[in-house]
């Protein structure tokens, strides 16, 4: 009975844990994103969109 409750409670925790380490996560790619959209250069963003573009076989110019 012990033994049973704390692997259901170890369980729970594991849970919680598990969604808090997706909500960090979440929040660090977001942050990143809105960081570098917000500090590069226009023509670092052009560019880097451009080597995708050209990297995945999009028809460029
Ligand atoms: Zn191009």
């Amino acid at each position: 009975m012990k033994a049973n409750f704390l692997k259901n409670h170890s369980s729970a925790t594991g849970a919680r844990t598990s969604d808090l380490v997706s909500i960090v996560a979440a929040a660090l790619i977001g942050v990143g994103i809105i960081w570098t959209v917000g500090m590069a250069q226009a023509a670092t963003l052009h560019d880097a969109a451009h080597d995708v573009r050209h990297t995945t076989g999009f028809p460029c110019h």
